[in-house]
């Protein structure tokens, strides 16, 4: 018989929320409930007895998620986006829809590396694998799968994408957005929450709205058009956020961080490696959203339970769409295809040390080359095309030793002294911000009409 297997890739969710800012019911599903939820969902009867408490099982797990997609409020009134990130299609009645497609939800034992969940055509059981009862998983993105799946059950396969941070992974793209098929679903779910949902925590929001653009960008074979612009993020030694004009040096203060320290991107996503190393990786947010406490991923959290010691020893961090880099004193360890075994130490060559990562041609995840800068000013390549791991010197030159190198807004920016630059081949001319000497860390972040207006 043949199987059609309708799957959901996980590069993008590897993320939790602080489930209890967002869930209707604190820790408890009332029996009303319970009833209403059984009624099409039967394997609940015999717990539809009594009111059901959070115990921790998967049964809590899905019941909570039902009852997050059954009472998550959104706004009367949610206008379309002027792009393709948001066309309203599925924003009515998120349960209805799921349950009108679904009746059985399934524990999978186990599921193929980075597979979310899958449903066969014509079977209303969405089979849900382990990672997404992990606590990486959140009520919202948890009903964003559900909601994917259900949109299999009226068709909608996937297609193997050909370009993009997903190029050539089985299964992980959708043609077009404007389609409506599942990838249209997860993204339009994640951006109508991030926009639309009522009394949510706001860092949860911007979560969201992140997640979206993931989504948006790396799961269509045919670009999806989003209005967005792009600003220098910087963090001064004080621990303040500001937006930095990179044409003009124009600043402007955002809000507050808890710590400085490296920031590293996982797609629109900011996380932060604090320089005080008692302190914990964690998703920043730079507009005063306040935090979410969970890992951003595993590595995070296994970086999390070393000592300070042990934390001390990693310089930066790349995750690309497919690959990532981790970047230590006098090497690197790569991993230039996620979804397989292969992991590779290389030496930094002739003894260099590593300052950090560099990124001349902008934060691209589809790009599997980058740059590495060493305190004696030579620039390496680091390279993970073709699955292979290289570092070799570069022909790049630089006229100072930056400590961080990115392109936002068009502009090369290097940063020397608190202080930023504006880099062309060798040589370079000050950008004058009115937080000159204060900057220690800076980072390009895009923002987006639809969310903004
Ligand atoms: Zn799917």
């Amino acid at each position: 018989m043949k199987v059609f297997k309708a799957i959901l890739f996980a590069f993008v969710s590897i993320v939790i929320i602080n489930a209890s800012a967002n869930e209707p019911e604190k820790e408890c599903v009332p029996q009303s409930e319970m009833q209403a939820i059984s009624q099409v969902f039967t394997q609940f009867s015999e717990l539809s007895k009594a009111p059901f408490c959070n115990d921790g099982s998967a049964n809590w797990q899905l019941l909570s998620s039902l009852m997050f997609m059954r009472k998550t409020q959104f706004s009367a009134n949610m206008p379309q986006s002027k792009d393709e990130l948001f066309s309203g299609k599925f924003a009515k009645d998120w349960y209805g829809y799921f349950a009108a497609r679904l009746n059985r939800l399934e524990a999978a034992p186990e599921c193929a590396k980075g597979i979310i969940a899958f449903v066969r055509p014509g079977i209303k059981t969405m089979h849900i694998c382990p990672m997404t009862f992990t606590d990486r998983y959140s009520s919202v993105d948890r009903a964003t799968v559900m909601m994917h799946e259900a949109r299999h059950q009226d068709g909608f396969p996937h297609m193997t994408c050909t370009r993009g941070a997903r190029k050539d992974v089985h299964k992980a793209c959708d043609v077009n957005i404007a389609d409506g098929g599942s990838y249209a679903v997860t993204t339009e779910t994640y951006a109508q929450f991030a926009k639309y949902a009522e009394g949510v925590h706001p860092a949860i929001k911007t979560y969201s709205r992140s997640a979206a653009i993931i989504y948006a960008d790396e799961a269509f074979e045919n670009p999806v058009r989003i209005n967005r612009s792009e600003r220098l993020l910087a963090l001064t030694k004080d621990g303040k956020f500001f937006s930095v004009d990179t044409q003009t040096g124009e600043s402007k203060q955002l809000g507050n961080a808890d710590a400085i320290g490296r920031i590293i991107r996982r797609g629109p996503h900011l996380v932060i490696f604090p320089e005080d190393k008692t302190k914990k990786a964690e998703y920043i947010f730079a507009d005063g959203e306040g935090k979410i406490e969970q890992s951003p991923s595993d590595f995070v959290s296994e970086y999390n339970a070393q000592t300070p010691e042990q934390k001390s020893a990693l310089v930066d961090y790349h995750i690309g769409g497919q690959w990532t880099a981790k970047v230590y004193k006098n090497s690197l360890t790569m991993v230039c295809d996620t979804r397989g075994p292969d992991i590779s130490e290389i030496q930094i060559p002739d003894g260099k040390e590593a300052i950090g990562l560099s990124y001349p041609e902008g934060y691209a995840r589809e790009s599997f080359k980058i740059q590495l800068l060493t305190a004696t000013g030579d620039v390496f390549d680091v390279n993970c095309e073709n699955k292979k791991a290289s570092v070799s010197l570069a022909a790049t030159r630089l006229d100072q030793r930056y400590t961080r190198i990115y392109k936002a807004n068009g502009v090369v920016v290097g940063l020397l002294d608190g202080k930023l630059h504006k880099l062309d081949g060798e040589r370079s001319a000050p950008i004058v911000t009115a937080i000159d000497g204060m900057i220690s860390e800076i980072v390009p972040q895009q923002s987006f009409e639809f969310f903004n207006q």
